[in-house]
């Protein structure tokens, strides 16, 4: 499974704001785009005005960023989202909302949404009682999400859900912290998916 495995701090400067990729670092002064507000490189601090292409291509890597997603997997978000009904753009969050590696990290199983597939790969989650190692699996209303038994009282996991308190939890997802486990009551809306992105810049994006 390919992965984007260069140095995260680095996406956030090329994106110009946190994208929270790595946990609690972002939330402190050693956050790299607090220490250095320009792009990354020899002429980073030099970089002019973007087009509007520029402009709708960044958000498109923003949101790629974010999900820790391949460009070939996000054109095929984008593409499923183009045939559903509704306005596309959140169609195409509500896609990337849902998978699984994304769920936990919601749930507050995981730091960040890189540690939250690491844990999927590794067998860490069941989806109604049955095993599943696909970070890319897409959760539907009523599905359970629970942490295997033998992993319940993992570290990492425990360590998780505390950290996570501060983030919050978003009301399409049910989290019952002390068995370990979650439930999905609805589809997202918009509004329930705190992405500071425009998604319709992605959506001309790739329409023209
Ligand atoms: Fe991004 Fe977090 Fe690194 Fe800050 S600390 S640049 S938010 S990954």
């Amino acid at each position: 499974m390919a992965r984007y495995t260069g140095a995260l701090c680095r996406v956030c400067r090329r994106d110009g704001e946190k994208l929270f990729l790595k946990g609690d670092r972002c939330n402190t002064e050693k956050c790299s785009v607090e220490r250095r507000k320009y792009p990354p490189g020899q002429h980073g601090q030099r970089r002019g005005k973007l087009s509007d292409y520029g402009v709708q291509l960044r958000e498109k890597q923003k949101v790629k960023n974010i999900y820790r997603v391949l460009e070939a997997q996000f054109r095929k978000y984008f593409e499923e989202a183009a045939k559903k009904k509704g306005a596309t753009g959140e169609t195409l969050l509500q896609l990337l909302e849902r998978r699984l590696d994304n769920v936990a990290y919601r749930l507050g199983f995981a730091l960040n949404r890189g540690q939250a597939r690491q844990f999927v790969t590794h067998g860490f989650f069941m989806v109604n009682g049955r095993k599943v190692n696909i970070p890319s699996f897409l959760v539907k209303p009523g599905d359970v999400i629970e942490v295997a038994a033998d992993k319940r009282q993992h570290l990492y996991i425990e360590e998780s859900l505390s950290r996570a308190e501060h983030r919050g939890r978003p009301e399409w997802l049910e989290l019952e912290a002390e068995n370990r486990k979650g439930k999905v009551l609805h589809l997202p809306t918009r509004d329930e998916i705190p992405l500071p992105v425009q998604e319709q810049l992605i959506v001309e994006l790739y329409s023209k």
